[in-house]
Formats: structure tokens, sequence, C-alpha cells
């Protein structure tokens, strides 16, 4: 029986900033070859079993034929590297000579002392404004650096400039320095045994940190941080700003909730991925359910998909199959009813290239999950809906965006076939609407009141659709937002009861809800989720901060003692409503409060 060799990074020295994976490796190893000095012998104390042996003393053909010796009798063997093995690790070599006889091998990464330095000062190399590079390096030694990066050619890019092995000669450094043109202001640090118990840290400039460190008597295991970024000035960085695009800060485009489903391996690693993109669960067969986190899945015994389905058909508003359109298609056959009802379908594959959008494409948004998931995975959207393809927005996917509502969906059909046809669309809109979407085209006119051609209309509060014979698509402003304040793990009929007493109030109903506002706090409470979920409205959170901003006419002493917030519905409503006017003051039910405020009408 052959062994097995392990090439494992220690981290800094720290006991515990050894890897888990690291951990085990050692724990199960038999024999232990360690880089002397630099390691903390502390760490092979998990094992007190294991042979250990030291390779400051033995040269590198030494060291190979014990580790040969081992594997060749069947031990398992770890070659333990202060660091991470990559950073002048001296592992080429015998990655080299290991391959070249056959003898496999497995490396586990560790937290190299930069990265620990970094922590030390409490520093990120990469700062907006300042820098995006960190140079790895340092100054030649027994070693040389090749004439190409000496020290005084890298720092000439004012980038920030980590450097091993270097401290022994500061001076050069700094002079190094000074040649390539770095202001002597520049800020330097030297970290001394980061994450020991000992560590030290010795802060200046270019100018006087050579004198600080030989004060400090620091000669060794160090490591030395020269730039801008340590005067930690730098600007905002993008990723947390609300309004930045990027990866999976991205806002979503579809608002409703949403289970992602896959059938295999590698579909739930990248369904996983897609649901963590959407902030949603990932539903799988109980044998696959190991590979994502227990918080995000959902699991039903293996057999049981199609019950599954037709589980999450019924509460979602969106589903993301990660599997063949066919398995799809068919099972949707069984369920589909109308475009006003049937959720967002979008089917990926496994790599996430694709993502078709499959069924409910406008009304209920696929064609936006669509593109939520193709923006998650890096993959292509992929439309088939007619209008999409020709560029021009269909009214139900309009509607659905601005919080309007189709009065009459019987009417969607014929007004995208009146399109397709090219006839003539008489549209009474707000003019920002025909701007945004339609202005570019002559197909479609704004006009003050329907005419002879077919016409979609904003009714105005109170007004009424009229019946005529040419087609006309009617829709109407979700006047409300409806913002709800409750205690933990309320009623779900409790919530909805006082919700609906705050519409009776307003003579109205929940097709006039156009979003629901809450504090942040509450965004996991089941019974908002699942009242939100059941009238297919979205819901928003506000932190305490942006709630206590608002003026209320009822603040409440007891959300002021519970959760620090002046008063949860009535200023909920009104941020969502986008600042509008509180039209129905908070009613309290039993455990819950409600209130709503009118849209504001100025469209997103
Ligand atoms: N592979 C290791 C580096 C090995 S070279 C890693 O990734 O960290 C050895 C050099 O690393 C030392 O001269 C010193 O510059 C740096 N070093 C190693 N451990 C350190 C520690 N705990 N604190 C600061 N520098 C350290």
């Amino acid at each position: 029986m052959k062994g097995k060799i392990t090439f494992v990074g220690a981290g800094p020295g720290a006991e515990d900033l050894i890897t888990i994976r690291g951990k085990k490796a050692l724990e199960e190893a038999d024999l232990i070859v360690y880089a002397g000095s630099l390691v903390n012998e502390k760490l092979l104390d998990v094992n007190p079993s294991a042979r250990k042996c030291s390779s400051a003393s033995l040269s590198f053909e030494e060291i190979l034929a014990r580790m040969l010796e081992a594997y060749r009798a069947g031990k398992k063997v770890v070659r333990l590297h202060t660091g991470d093995p990559a950073m002048y690790g001296a592992v080429a070599e015998q990655y080299r000579e290991l391959d070249r006889l056959g003898v496999p091998y497995e490396v586990v990464p560790g937290v190299s002392s930069v990265f620990a330095a970094a922590a030390a000062l409490k520093t990120e190399f990469t700062m907006p404004g300042i820098t995006q590079t960190a140079i790895l390096t340092r100054a030649a030694g027994r070693t040389p650096v090749p004439e190409a990066e000496e020290l005084s050619k890298l720092a000439a890019h004012g980038t920030t400039l980590c450097l091993f092995l270097s401290v022994g000669d500061m001076k050069s450094v700094t002079d190094a320095l000074l040649a390539a043109g770095r202001s002597p202001a520049t800020p330097a640090a030297v970290v001394y045994r980061a994450g020991w118990e000992n560590e030290k840290i010795i802060r200046g400039t270019i100018s006087d940190i050579a004198d600080r460190v030989k004060e400090a008597s620091v000669k060794r295991q160090a490591m030395i941080v020269i730039g801008e970024v340590l005067a930690r000035s730098g600007e905002m960085s993008s990723l947390y700003n609300r309004n930045f695009a990027h990866g999976y800060r991205k806002r979503n485009a579809f608002s409703g909730s949403t289970a992602v489903f896959a059938l295999t391996r590698e579909g739930a690693l990248k369904g996983a991925e897609i649901a963590a993109g959407l902030d949603s669960r990932i539903i799988l067969p109980q044998k696959l359910s190991h590979l994502v986190s227990r918080e995000r899945v959902v699991t039903y015994p293996d057999g049981g998909f199609q019950e599954a389905f037709r589980k999450a058909w019924e509460s979602c508003d969106g589903l993301v199959m990660v599997m063949s359109s066919g398995i799809v298609v068919r099972m949707c056959a069984e369920l589909c009813r109308h475009k006003s009802a049937d959720p967002a379908v979008v089917v990926t594959d496994e790599e996430g290239n694709h993502a078709i959008s499959l069924l409910s494409g406008h009304l209920g948004g696929a064609n936006r999950l669509a593109r939520d998931v193709a923006s998650i995975t890096n993959g292509t959207p992929v439309l088939t809906t007619a209008s999409d393809v020709r560029g021009i927005m269909a009214f139900d996917e309009m509607a659905s965006r601005h919080a309007l509502r189709v009065v009459n969906p019987e009417a969607i059909v014929q007004l995208a076939s009146a399109v397709l046809e090219g006839k003539k669309i008489d549209l009474i809109l707000p003019e920002e609407l025909y701007r945004r979407y339609y202005a570019d085209s002559p197909q479609y006119s704004l006009v003050s009141s329907p005419g002879e051609n077919p016409a979609v209309v904003l009714l105005e509060n109170g007004e009424e659709p009229r019946s005529c014979k040419i087609p006309v698509l009617y829709l109407k402003r979700k006047r409300f937002a409806l913002g709800i304040g409750c205690r933990r793990n309320a009623e779900l009929s409790q919530v909805e009861e006082v919700a609906e007493k705050a519409m009776e109030a307003a003579g109205t109903d929940w097709s006039a809800i156009a979003v629901i506002g809450t504090a942040e706090l509450k965004l996991d409470e089941p019974a908002i989720l699942q009242m939100a979920f059941a009238h297919s409205i979205p819901v928003t959170g506000y932190s305490a901060e942006e709630l206590n901003r608002i003026e209320v006419p009822d603040p409440s002493p007891a959300a002021m003692e519970k959760l620090g917030i002046r008063s949860v519905s009535e200023a909920a409503a009104i941020l969502a409503s986008g600042g509008g006017r509180l039209a129905v003051r908070k009613i309290k039910g039993c455990g819950a409060t409600a209130a709503l405020a009118e849209m504001q009408q100025n469209e997103k």
C-alpha cells in the first residue's frame, strides 16, 4: 500500500492560524517534516504520535529521501511550510522531483505572513483612489533578484509593496525606495512575528523606519509594508455603495420570492451560486443536500421532485431550474393555468451558460429573472417573447416594473398581437413612461383620450374601464405602500388582519398595494414574508437609522424600547412609498401594526 504526501501551509505561526484542512492532515500524519525555526512547534502537538523531523539541518536530497521512504512504506507524510508554501517556500523543486518520480501529492494552502501582517496593521493593501495593486517581493539576498525586478524599479509604480526576507537590511530597502522616487514621507511599517503572541508593530515613514526597526532590534521574521494605504485615507470602496452594480451586490431586477431546483451534483453547485445571488432557497433531493449550506437548502426525500416542484409552483413567484428544459417543460405542462397567475420559470444549464426565460416572461417577470440569473453566472439570458426580441417594452412588463396593475389581463394578448402586426397604438400614460419606453418608435403615440386605435390606458383614481370594440389594455396604479410592524413570530392571520383593516380604512384592497415596507430586521419574519408571497408584493426593509429620520404622527414607545426605532409601520410606509403622504395612520392589531402611505407618482 502506498502512503500519502501532503504539503501544508502552516500559516504565519500562531497555532490557530492553520487551516482546518491543514490541521486535519497534521492529525493524521505518521511523519511530519517541518521547516525548522519558522514553524511554531506547538502546532506539532496536535499529533503526539507522529514522527517529527526538522528540515533545517537537512539537504534537499535528505528531506526528499525521508519523505519518499515513509511514503513507500504506506505512511502519511506532511511537509509543513510556513505561511503559504507558494511564497518563498522552496516547494517548486520538491513538486518537480515528485512529478518526475510519478509520486502523487496534495497541497493545502496556508495564511501567508503577508496577510497576517495586513491583519496586524489593520490595513487593506488595495484601496480605491490610492492603489489597486500590491507587489509581493524581497530585496536581493543570497538568492539574487532578476534585474527587471530590482526594488528601485518595482517601487516606481507607487503600489503597495510587501517585502519578505528583507528586514535584515532596512537601509538598502529604504535607499532603493527613495531612488525609485517614492517620497520620504510615504508611510512604512514592519511587523515582527505577525500573529504570534510576541508580535511587534513598528510604524514610520520611508525616512525613519530603518532607524526605528534598529531601535526595536528586529532583525528577522518580519514583513515590511510600504505605501500610502497605511495612511488609511482611501476613498469609499464602490463595492458597498448602494447604487453600484457589481457581481452579487447588483440589485436583482426580479423582486418576488424565488426557489432554485437542481437534480445533479454539478447542478446543485451551480444552483447554490445562483441561490446565493438571488438570496433564495435551493431545493434539492436528500442525497445532494450536503453540498449546500444548511441555511439555504430545503430537501425532499429522493424521488419527491414532482411534489416539491408542485409546492414551489404554488408558493413562489419565480423558479430557477438548473437542468434540461425537457424535464421542466413536462413538469410545467401539468400546472400551467394563465400568464397572469403562473410563476416565472427560468431554466439554466449546469454551467449557467444560458438562462432561458421559459414561462411568464413579461407579467410574471421571467425575463427579468433570466437576466438576474445570467448576471450571476456570467451567462446569456435567452428571451423569446416577441417584443423583447424587437427591443420594445411589453406592456405587461412595463406595468409590473412600475407598480401598475393590469385590470384586464385578457387584453394583453390582443395588444401584443396588434404591436406585432405593426398597428398604431395609442398610449394614455404619464409622459415619463412614454418617453422612456415608446417614444422612439413611430408606432406609438401619446394621446389624451382613446380613439380608433388599440390603446393602453392608465386609469386615474376612481376612473373605470369603458367597454368598447377596439382592444384597450387598462392599467391602474397600485396606490399604496403598506407599512407593517409586528412582534417576533407574529401569526400570519394577525398580521393580515391588521393590514386589511388599514386597507379597509382607505376603501381599498390588496390589488392597490405596490410594496410592503418594514424594518430591516423584520425581513425574515415569516408572517410578513408569507403575506407578501401570497399577494405577490415585493417587501423592502429599512434600517433603524432610515426609519428614525422620518417624522410620524404616532411614534411607538414599545418599538423604541425594543428595537430603538421610533415607528415601524408609519415610517416604513412613507419610505416605501417614496416619501408619499400617510393615507392611513397606524392601526394597532393583535401583535402587529399597519399603516398606508400614498405612492409618490414620480416614476422610478
Ligand atoms: N511562505 C512564507 C514566507 C517564507 S519566507 C509565508 O507565506 O509567509 C520567510 C519570510 O516570511 C520571513 O523572512 C519574513 O519576512 C516572513 N515571515 C514569515 N513569518 C512571519 C511572521 N509571522 N511575521 C512576519 N513576517 C513573517
